[in-house]
């Protein structure tokens, strides 16, 4: 079985620079459903002799209107889909009502999901955290995608599930 790995969050947390990180190469598996420009993407990765799927999405407001609505339902479809959900947040932009919804949302699902705090690098890792605790989700990784910190080991985490 080769795990699907969801990438949800706001825009600008860093989806795009984790996925891009995640699959061997930019145009890897790149499928765009339906005419939406700011989709879902797909891409193949490998960790070791493992493989996974991962899909980027184009992120989630909070307040949707217009595109953004059918960028966040996009999302949702997106946490149907996968096995696994990585929600990134933005350490730097600390906790976020938009987060909070995303979260009650993973909670809802009932889906393998992981917190991923991104854009650790030049941060006390601790402190970073501590903010997102209140989300009250289970797994709480702190990475730098933009560098790799911390990539390998979400991953093998992630991996280790299925
Ligand atoms: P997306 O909208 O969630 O896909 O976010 P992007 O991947 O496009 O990244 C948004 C911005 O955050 C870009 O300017 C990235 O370079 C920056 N970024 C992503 N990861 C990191 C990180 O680990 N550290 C820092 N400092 N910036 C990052
Ligand atoms: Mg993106």
């Amino acid at each position: 079985m080769t795990p699907v790995i969801a990438l949800v969050g706001r825009p600008n947390v860093g989806k795009s620079t984790l996925f891009n990180r995640l699959t061997r190469s930019r145009d890897a598996l790149v499928a765009n459903f339906s005419g939406l420009t700011r989709d879902r993407q797909y891409g193949e990765g490998k960790l070791g002799n493992r493989d996974y799927l991962v899909i980027d999405t184009g992120g989630i407001t909070g307040n949707e209107e217009g595109i953004d609505a059918m960028m966040a339902g996009q999302s949702l479809q997106a946490i149907d889909e996968a096995d696994a959900v990585l929600f990134l947040v933005d350490a730097r932009a600390g906790l976020t009502p938009a987060d909070e919804m995303i979260a009650k949302h993973l909670r809802i699902h009932n889906k393998s999901a992981y917190l991923v705090v991104n854009k650790l690098d030049g941060l006390d890792a601790d402190a970073a955290l501590a903010d997102f605790y209140e989300l009250g989700l289970a797994n709480v990784e702190g990475i730098a995608a933009a560098h790799g910190r911390g990539v390998k080991a979400l991953i093998n985490k992630v991996l280790d599930e299925f």
